[in-house]
């Protein structure tokens, strides 16, 4: 391992990624400034906060799921060392997921996944419908088949990020509560001011594009929204673990809270820098919500928001260095939180000047052709 060559890190972007690198840059001994107006208010704040890279795999998307697979195995420790330096939990759940299917295109979906993992080497359980209910009982009928996959985790994204921003405040972190204009290799421009560096780290989200001109065009927003709900008194409890469809071809997951909450989740829409929750948006996700379990009518409806996931065109995340002194860790997509230990693992390599190992590879940001 090589000495560490940096002093002074400016991280642009405080959400899940911003805020772990940070910290950690700090713990590490780096002078470290995070610059963000409302540190954990993007897409982190309304994730679901699922860590399942099998239940995501996509023919294709092999160098994804091997980057999340890694990343996955990186969690506990991470969130360990996360609750350890914020003295607060971190919200890690480990229960795995039950992929469900409804109708009989959803089941086909069910075998593809299942048929692409097992080619991958990754074997999970099929089940009927009776078994899924037998695993999570609050099931409703309609419910006809599914996949059991009980490695994957799940944390309650809102506690991440209370502890992250107490760890990166305990280990020194400046917070600079204004937003970036732009980036350019030892400074950091605001409104009316510079932040000088000897490094740039930028993680603005869905927002990282009008930072630097190597990112232009590359990172696109694309709309989720998303509902919390509360069980009331009377109602059946949650599922014990995270339930997602297809629901006749939708995507819905509930995602269980320590509080006997429950998120559930999501849409997708490429609709620009859109944050307004739709009526139509509202009722697709109940409606499949109370398809897979019908007793979640008797929930209180607490909240509905959107967030912009940070997207590229070939769903990996940009990491690495844009130009001498100015690093992207961003475009995460829909596993934000999935991929948050690699990513930081690889951005604190990069700042010692080691090399951040194969799997970082594939995330270069000179694969997107942003102009350089
Ligand atoms: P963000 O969380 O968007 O944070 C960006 C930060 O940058 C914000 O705090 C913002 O204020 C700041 N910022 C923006 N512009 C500037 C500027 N010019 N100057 C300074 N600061 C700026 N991922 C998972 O792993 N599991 C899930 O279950 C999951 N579910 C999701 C559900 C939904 C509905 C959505 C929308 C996303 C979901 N994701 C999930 C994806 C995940 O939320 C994102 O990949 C992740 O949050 C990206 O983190 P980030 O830190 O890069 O960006």
């Amino acid at each position: 391992m090589s000495e560490k060559r940096t002093d002074h890190v400016v991280v642009v972007g405080g959400g899940v990624v911003g805020l772990s690198v940070a910290w950690r840059a700090a713990a590490a001994g780096n002078r470290v400034s995070l610059v963000d107006p409302e540190p954990a208010s993007g897409a982190s704040y309304v994730a679901g906060g699922m860590l399942a890279p099998l239940a995501e795999a996509w023919p294709g998307e092999e160098e994804l799921l091997e980057l999340g697979s890694t990343s996955l195995t990186r969690w506990p420790g991470f969130a360990e060392e996360l609750s350890c330096a914020a003295g607060l939990p971190s919200g890690l759940r480990t229960e795995g997921t039950l992929m469900i299917g409804v109708d009989g295109a959803d089941r086909e979906e069910l075998d593809n996944v299942s048929g692409h993992l097992a080619g991958l080497g990754r074997s999970v359980t099929r089940l009927t419908g009776r078994e899924v209910r037998k695993r999570e009982p609050v099931l409703g009928p309609s419910v006809r088949g599914g996949l059991e996959i009980p490695g994957d985790l799940a944390v309650d994204n809102r506690m991440a990020l209370t502890a992250l921003q107490a760890a990166a405040k305990a280990s020194g972190v400046e917070f600079v509560r204004e937003r970036a204009e732009r980036v350019r290799p030892g400074a950091v421009e605001l409104a009316e001011s510079t932040v000088e560096c000897d490094v740039a780290v930028i993680s603005a989200g869905a927002h990282s594009g009008s930072l630097h001109p190597a990112l232009a065009g590359t990172i696109r927003p694309v709309k989720g929204e998303i509902l919390r709900l509360r069980k009331r008194a009377t109602a059946l409890p949650p599922p014990t673990r995270t339930v997602r469809g297809p629901v006749r071809g939708r995507p819905c997951y509930l995602v269980p809270r320590d509080d006997g909450g429950v998120v559930l989740g999501a849409t997708q829409h490429e609709v620009g820098f859109d944050t307004e929750v739709t009526v139509a948006g509202v009722r697709d996700l109940l409606a499949d919500a109370e398809t897979v379990m019908p007793g979640i009518a008797e929930y209180t409806l607490l909240e509905a928001t959107a967030g912009l996931r940070p997207s590229t065109a070939d769903n990996l995340p940009v990491i690495g260095w844009l130009e001498p002194g100015v690093l992207a860790a961003t475009g995460h997509h829909r596993g934000g939180f999935l991929l948050t230990p690699v990513t930081v693992d690889a951005v604190l390599a990069l700042l010692r000047g080691d090399d951040p190992g194969a799997l970082i590879k594939a995330t270069d940001p000179s694969r997107l052709g942003g102009q350089q």
